[in-house]
């Protein structure tokens, strides 16, 4: 039987020690400040938005949230990116998505200062994070390593196999597997034999948006699997990507959805907003 990587207490260790850094900050002088804006009324972007705001509040960030109704035009979510990114007590920003139709996802994300993109999706970090050179990193895949890690799963020299590849999860998260070293597959609706590419994984992590979609028959035993799936059920609860119950009786360690990765992305945005605070207010190099 597999032992629970456990998002909570991995989220609940990186907010203690941001939170003890802020604690050491001057009295007076500027906190971390993070700016989301959040477009209509889409129902789990108006929870993911309040689960951002009382992060910020219990580790003593500043925190700014635009709720602008669904007819916002295009200029007008811009000229508000624009004044947030010029703001000096917001040091990250983020427009959450998906936005209304009508409105261009890629125009925002280009208009967001690449130094204060806290969600790491900007053109500019991806790069930078292809480079091997620093930068915000894509909250979610940077929570999978800080799981990998807090659990002490090595990863170098590893069979590692993403399934998706998507910018926002499955791409960042192959680089970043890449960069400590593992041998990285990446898998997507076009492999040819996706089951038998599974089966090497040693790390696998499955970003794919289909319900209990990778099976015990697919994976290797001891293998360590990682769930970033979100998958909402005919009857309302919440299940990832892996078929949980059976992977479970096969793999070392698992995530399990919920309580997995999905509370570590949140973590990976406090850190990231800390980072852009060290670099704009001169604390660390940029
Ligand atoms: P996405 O943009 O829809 O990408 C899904 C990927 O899965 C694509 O690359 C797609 O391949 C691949 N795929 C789809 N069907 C497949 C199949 N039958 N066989 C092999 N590959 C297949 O989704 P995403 O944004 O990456 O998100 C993936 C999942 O993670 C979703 O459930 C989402 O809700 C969840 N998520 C969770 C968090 C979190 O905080 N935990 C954050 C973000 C996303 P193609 O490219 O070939 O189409």
């Amino acid at each position: 039987m597999a032992q629970i990587m456990d998002g909570k207490v991995v989220k609940a260790a990186v907010l203690e020690a941001l939170k003890a850094q802020v604690a050491q900050l001057p009295e007076g002088g500027p906190k971390p400040g993070l700016a989301v804006v959040l477009v209509g009324e889409d129902p789990g972007s108006k929870i993911y938005v309040a689960n951002k705001e009382k992060a910020c509040l219990e580790i003593g960030y500043h925190s700014v949230v635009h709720r602008l109704p669904v007819t916002t035009s295009e200029a007008a979510l811009l000229a508000l990116v624009d004044e947030l990114n010029g703001d000096p007590k917001i040091h990250g920003l983020l427009v959450q998505m998906p936005i209304p139709k009508g409105l261009d996802p890629h125009k925002v994300l280009l208009a967001i200062d690449p130094r204060k993109d806290v969600d790491g999706l900007h053109p500019m970090n991806l790069g930078l994070l292809v480079a091997g050179l620093p930068g915000l990193r894509s909250c979610t895949p940077a929570g999978v390593m800080a799981m990998l890690k807090h659990y002490q799963v090595p990863v170098a020299g590893k069979n590692a196999v993403v399934v998706g590849r998507s910018n926002m999860v499955g791409k960042p998260m192959a680089q970043m597997l890449l960069a400590e070293n593992a041998t990285v597959t990446i898998c997507h609706s076009r492999t040819a034999d996706l089951p038998a590419e599974v089966r090497r994984a040693d790390i696998l992590v499955a970003a794919i948006g289909k319900a209990r979609f990778i099976t015990a028959d697919m994976v290797k035993p001891g293998a360590v699997v990682v769930d970033v799936g979100m998958n909402r059920l005919p009857d309302g609860k919440l299940c990832g990507d892996v078929d949980f119950a059976a992977v479970s009786e096969k793999a070392r360690l698992i995530t399990p959805v919920p309580g997995g990765v999905g509370l570590m992305t949140i973590a990976m945005l406090m850190k990231n907003t800390w980072e852009a605070f060290l670099s704009q207010t001169g604390r660390k190099p940029g």
